[in-house]
């Protein structure tokens, strides 16, 4: 039998939580002495006190991880010992699925369902994933005359800053620590200060499947204090960051006005889904569309919120769109029924619905939903379907990060492609066709780092996942291509003369 409310209720209670930073190999309260609440947004209740790391455990921290980057514990350790450790991270990862999936959802509102998919499915699949890598990477032979011989190797970086939002929380920080320690850096991890708590569980499996003390730091803290420490540290060799425009921005500065060191920047979106005239209104296309707006209840940065459909599909669509989104149960995230939770906090909550306000202000019609949602003490929005959207309304050009579905009526496929290209975002687009060939073309000419045909699909581990615009900088998340954000190039140039 499938367990019930009631059975992750009760394994929420058995929750042991760990509210200190971890630092060099150990649990450790922050300096100053300083905490922040973490609350459940789905009662609004404070689960614990966090320490708020400030500039002097960033200080500590970046010693710790330069100490163990230098002396090659972990950096230069044997490929197949690395692989080892990665590996037994991803199965202590599993064996702990149901607990931090419970940890997750209660600290973030999102659902149980999607937790567990994420945190207990997926998560340890990225660090098997890149531990399964590290001993299958080569550099490069360089073509010469006989009077040399050249290589090309990839090292290390050194120490990498990681900075992640709490949409997808453990996911972020998997999609970054596996890639970063696989390429053999040492780490400082900064939870978002509303999700911190799988983050700092990590740090004890981390340290139980053998990762050497130093080598992974966990921050907890604000952006404002710990977040720009790690950005200006010049003992910090990269950043890579997930979160929004602004901050990145901030980002760059922090790197222009102290190391330089480069910024990996994985930020908003406002991203497209467009139904051409000869797509079919299937039930698949109708749940793909569905999902696209409100999955993770629109805190998603490649959330579909812009649907673009072609004129003679519009009210069929629409019909469709409604019908399927009013089956949206919002409600306990630890309900194995809810498909929809609260947003993060009072303030996300607080800015989608006045988007909503907004919306309905430019002259958008709300047709399911609204601003007037549940009031209570969680943090809850209704899933809400604007139609008569036009591209130039606020909600079509700002990221509402939030479960909100806007539709923009299309006369052609020109039509569809320039509002759809009509941002300053390029993260992301689904394109819906029955002709391939029309598909590849348009997901050739769309500036965005994914697009997606006949599905919403952010593609899988093996794909490469960035923005292209402001949608973030020029590095990857995922794939191959991740590992190249923690690592530099040599040459190694070797004369043969005589
Ligand atoms: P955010 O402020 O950019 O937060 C992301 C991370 O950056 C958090 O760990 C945050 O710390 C940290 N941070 C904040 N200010 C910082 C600073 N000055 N220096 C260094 N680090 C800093 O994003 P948010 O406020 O959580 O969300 C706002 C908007 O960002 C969303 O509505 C959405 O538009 C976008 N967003 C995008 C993604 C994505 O996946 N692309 C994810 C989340 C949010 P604290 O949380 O501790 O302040
Ligand atoms: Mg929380």
């Amino acid at each position: 039998m499938m367990p019930d409310k009631s059975y992750y209720q009760e394994r929420a209670s058995r929750l042991r939580i760990e509210t200190r930073a971890f630092i060099d190999g150990r649990y450790q309260q922050a300096s100053g002495g300083a905490s922040f609440d973490t609350l459940n947004p789905a009662t609004g209740e404070i689960i614990a006190k966090i320490s708020a790391c400030d500039g002097a455990d960033v200080d500590k921290a970046v010693e710790a991880a330069r100490r163990s980057f230098d002396s090659g514990v972990w950096s230069r350790a044997d490929p197949s010992h690395r692989k080892d450790v990665l590996l037994r991270l991803a199965q202590l990862l599993r064996d702990h699925g149901e607990e931090l999936a419970v940890l997750e959802s209660i600290d973030s509102g999102k659902t149980i369902t999607d937790c567990l998919n994420e945190v207990a499915h997926e998560v340890p699949r990225f660090f098997q994933w890149y531990g399964e890598l590290i001993d299958k990477s080569f550099g490069k032979v360089v073509p010469t005359g006989e009077e040399a011989f050249s290589v090309i190797v990839r090292e290390p970086i050194g120490v990498a800053g990681l900075i992640v939002p709490w949409n997808f929380p453990l996911l972020m920080a998997a999609w970054k620590l596996a890639p970063a320690l696989a390429a053999c850096c040492s780490v400082l991890l900064k939870p978002a200060e509303q999700t911190p708590l799988t983050a700092l569980r990590l740090g004890e499996l981390a340290a139980q499947a053998g990762l050497p003390d130093g080598v992974l730091n966990i921050l907890p803290g604000t952006g404002e204090i710990t977040g720009q420490a790690i950005g200006r540290h010049p003992g910090i060799d990269v950043v890579s960051f997930t979160g929004s425009t602004v901050v990145g921005a901030h980002l760059l500065r922090y790197a222009s006005e102290s190391n330089l060191k480069p910024v990996g920047l994985e930020l908003g979106g406002k991203s497209p889904m467009i139904v051409l005239e000869d797509a079919e209104i299937t039930g698949d296309l109708i749940q793909n569309a569905t999902m696209a707006a409100f999955w993770n209840g629109g805190q998603n940065c490649s959330a579909n919120m812009r649907q673009i459909v072609h004129q003679s599909h519009y009210t069929a669509f629409l019909d469709a769109v409604i019908t399927e989104a009013r089956r949206i149960v919002v409600g306990d995230p630890l309900d194995p029924g809810t498909t929809m939770g609260p947003m993060v906090s009072a303030a996300q909550r607080d800015r989608v619905i006045s988007y909503l306000r907004k919306g309905v202000e430019e002259g958008a019609r709300p047709v399911l939903g609204g601003a007037d949602g549940p009031t209570g003490a969680g943090f809850f929005v209704q899933p809400t379907v604007f139609e008569g959207v036009n591209p130039r309304m606020t909600i079509a050009r700002e990221e509402i990060f939030g479960p909100v579905l806007g539709l923009i009526s299309a006369k052609s496929v020109e039509e569809a492609f320039a509002i759809a290209c009509d941002t300053e975002y390029g993260l992301h687009a689904s394109i819906f066709t029955r002709d391939i060939t029309r598909a590849l073309r348009l997901a050739r000419r769309l500036p965005v780092g994914t697009v997606s045909v006949n599905s919403f699909s952010e593609g899988s581990i093996a794909t490469p996942f960035g923005g292209y615009r402001k949608s973030g900088s020029r590095s990857r998340d995922n794939g191959t291509e991740a590992l190249e954000q923690y690592q530099q190039t040599k040459t190694i140039w070797v004369a043969l003369n005589g």
